[in-house]
C-alpha cells in the first residue's frame, strides 16, 4: 500500500482526500497558497508546505514545485483531486517520471479523453453511441454552415479542449452560427489555449446522465451505476442525484454497459466518469469522459456503499478490485447540492468576503463535504463552492425533504450564498416530478429568483453569537516548521456555540 500522499488541491476535495488517506493509514502532505495559509486542509494534513502566490497559476498549478515538494517530503504518490492539474497529462507524466505514483488514470488516457473530438471518434469505433455531429481540423466557416444545415438546427458549438461548461454555444438558426463559432473559439482559446470547436446536434430537453467507473491495473472494470445532473446553470451542475428519475431498469442496464465498454476501449484504470446526454425518451449519447474524481462522487458512495476515494488509492497501489459487479447495488436515493458563495440576485457573481459563522447541519443521513471553517475568507482566486450537502434516504421524495431540512439547518453568515436558490429549485414542480432538464434553469431564471424569505430564528440567534466564534477561529496556529500541525479540535468555541443552541 502507498504510504504518503501529496494532495495537490485545496478546499473540500483536499479535506476529503486527507480523510481517506488517514483511514488507510497513509500520511498526507498539504500544499497551500498565501490566502489558504490557515485553511482547513492545511490544519488537517500531517505536513503542509507553502506554494506562495495567490492565483491558481501562481500556486496550485505549479507542477514542478509540487513534484519537488512531494519528493523532498518523502511522498510516494500525488492525488490531484479535480480541477487544477487533475486532467493535465503532462503533469501526470512528470509525476510518474519522478518515480511517484499518480492517483488517476494513465497519462495517455487523459490525453485521449482530453480532446472531445478524439474521444468521440474513439467511442464511435468502440460502438458507444455519440451525438450526431461534425468535426473538422479546418476552421472553414462555410463548411460548418453547410454541415449544420445538413444536421438541422438547433446545433451546439463546443470547444474540443472544453471543460467546466466553457466554450459552449446553442445555435438555433444559420443566422447565428458564424457569431457563435467566433465567440466559442475565442472563449476556448482563452480557457484551454486551443481554439478548435466542433458541432453537435443539440438535444432539446436533454438529461445529463453519467456513469461512475472503477477499474484496476489487472483488467477488472466495473460501474457504480449512474448519477443524474440535469439541474444545471450555464452547463454547470448545481444539484445531482442518484438513481436517475428518468431511467427505466432496461435503459439503466444499457447505459451502464455502454460506459463499461467506453472504459474498456481506452484500457481505463482508476476512477472515471462517462458522461451522456439523454433525450426524454431515454435515447442516450456519449458526451465526454472525465478522467478524474468527480465533484458529485459522494452521492454514488452513499447509494452503493463503495468508498470511491479509498479505492483510488488502493488501485494506485496496484491492488486488484475485490468487488465484483454483482456486489454493487443501488440502495435508496441520494442528492447533492453545491453550496456556493454567490449572489443569485446579482447574476450569480461570487460573493467574496469573510464567512463569519459556518455551522453545518447535524442530522441523520446528511453528509457535509467542506473545506471551510468559520472565519475563513472567500477570495476571488478560486471556485466559490464552499460546501457540498449530500443526503441519503429511502426514497427520492424522502431525500428531497431531508435536503430541504438540511439546507434550512445550515448556518452560513457573513456571505451571500445560493441556499435560498437551491431551496426554490428543490420546490419547483418540474424538479419534484423528476423531469428537470439541462436547459430549464437558464430558461426560467426569473421565476426561480423570488424575494429572499427572512432568515429563520436559529440563524438570527447564531448571528448574535458569531463574534465570539470569529475571535476563536482566527487565532494564529502555532505549528512548528518541521511539520507539526495545530489541532483543529483546538477550535472549541464553535463547538460550544453549537452545544448551547
Ligand atoms: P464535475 O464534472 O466533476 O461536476 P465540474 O465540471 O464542475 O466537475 O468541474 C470541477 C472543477 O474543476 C470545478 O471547480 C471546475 O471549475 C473545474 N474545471 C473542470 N474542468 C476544467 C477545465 N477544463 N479548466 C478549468 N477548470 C476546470
Ligand atoms: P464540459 O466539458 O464543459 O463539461 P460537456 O460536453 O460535458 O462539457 O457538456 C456540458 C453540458 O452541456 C452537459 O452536461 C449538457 O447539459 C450540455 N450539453 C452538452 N452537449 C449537449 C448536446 N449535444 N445537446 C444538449 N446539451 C448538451
Ligand atoms: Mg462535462
Amino acid at each position: 500500500m502507498l504510504k504518503k500522499c501529496l494532495i495537490a488541491n485545496r478546499g473540500e476535495i483536499a479535506v476529503r482526500l486527507i480523510m481517506a488517506c488517514r483511514e488507510l493509514g497513509m500520511m498526507t502532505v498539504a500544499v497551500y497558497s498565501d490566502p489558504d495559509a490557515r485553511a482547513r486542509h492545511v490544519f488537517l494534513a500531517d505536513e503542509a508546505y507553502p506554494l506562495g502566490g495567490n492565483s491558481a497559476k501562481e500556486s496550485y498549478l505549479r507542477g514542478e514545485l509540487l513534484v519537488e515538494i512531494a519528493l523532498k517530503s518523502g511522498c510516494d504518490c500525488i492525488h490531484p483531486g479535480y480541477g487544477f492539474l487533475s486532467e493535465n497529462e503532462d503533469f501526470a507524466g512528470e509525476v510518474i517520471e519522478a518515480g511517484l505514483a499518480w492517483v488517476g488514470p494513465k497519462p495517455a488516457t487523459i490525453r485521449a479523453m482530453g480532446v472531445k473530438t478524439v474521444a468521440r471518434a474513439l467511442m464511435q469505433s468502440a460502438g458507444v453511441p455519440i451525438v450526431p455531429g461534425f468535426q473538422s481540423e479546418s476552421a472553414d466557416d462555410a463548411l460548418f454552415l453547410s454541415e449544420a444545415a445538413k444536421m438541422g438546427y438547433p446545433v451546439m458549438v463546443k470547444a474540443a479542449g472544453g471543460g467546466g461548461g466553457k466554450g459552449i454555444r446553442i445555435v438555433r438558426s444559420a443566422d447565428d452560427l458564424l457569431e457563435a463559432l467566433a465567440g466559442a473559439r475565442r472563449e476556448a482559446q482563452n480557457a484551454f489555449n486551443d481554439p478548435r470547436v466542433f458541432l453537435e446536434k443539440y438535444i432539446e430537453n436533454g438529461r445529463h446522465i453519467e456513469v461512475q467507473l472503477l477499474a484496476d491495473e489487472h483488467g477488472n472494470i466495473l460501474h457504480l451505476y449512474e448519477r443524474e445532473c440535469s439541474a444545471q446553470r450555464r452547463h454547470q451542475k448545481i444539484i445531482e442525484e442518484t438513481p436517475s428519475p428518468l431511467l427505466t431498469p432496461t435503459t439503466r442496464a444499457q447505459i451502464c454497459e455502454a460506459a463499461v465498454n467506453a472504459g474498456r476501449a481506452v484500457n481505463y484504470v482508476n476512477a472515471g466518469t462517462v458522461e451522456f446526454i439523454a433525450t426524454p425518451e431515454q435515447q442516450f449519447y456519449f458526451l465526454e469522459m472525465n478522467t478524474r474524481l468527480q465533484v458529485e462522487h459522494p452521492i454514488t458512495e452513499l447509494v452503493t456503499g463503495v468508498d470511491i476515494v479509498k479505492w483510488q488509492f488502493k488501485i494506485a497501489s496496484g491492488e486488484p478490485l475485490t468487488l465484483t459487479q454483482a456486489d454493487i447495488h443501488q440502495r435508496g436515493h441520494a442528492i447533492e447540492c453545491r453550496i456556493y458563495a454567490e449572489d443569485a440576485h446579482n447574476n450569480f457573481l461570487p460573493a467574496i468576503g469573510q464567512v463569519k459563522l459556518f455551522i453545518p447541519p447535524h442530522m441523520p443521513g446528511v453528509r457535509v463535504d467542506s473545506g471551510l471553517s468559520s472565519g475563513d475568507h472567500i477570495s476571488i482566486y478560486y471556485d466559490p463552492m464552499i460546501a457540498k450537502l449530500i443526503v441519503h434516504d429511502e426514497t427520492r421524495q424522502d431525500a428531497i425533504g431531508r435536503m430541504q431540512t438540511a439546507l434550512r439547518q445550515t448556518v452560513l453568515l457573513g456571505t451571500t450564498t445560493n441556499i435560498v436558490f437551491l431551496l426554490t429549485l428543490l420546490n419547483t414542480p418540474i424538479f419534484r416530478d423528476g423531469d428537470i432538464h439541462t436547459a430549464y434553469i437558464d430558461a426560467h431564471l426569473a421565476d426561480l429568483l423570488p424575494e429572499a424569505p427572512p432568515p429563520p430564528l436559529s440563524v438570527l440567534f447564531a448571528l448574535a453569537l458569531s463574534e465570539a466564534s470569529i475571535t476563536a477561529n482566527t487565532a494564529t496556529p502555532t505549528g512548528d516548521s518541521d511539520g507539526d500541525r495545530f489541532s483543529p479540535w483546538g477550535r472549541t468555541d464553535s463547538f460550544r456555540i453549537q452545544n448551547t443552541r
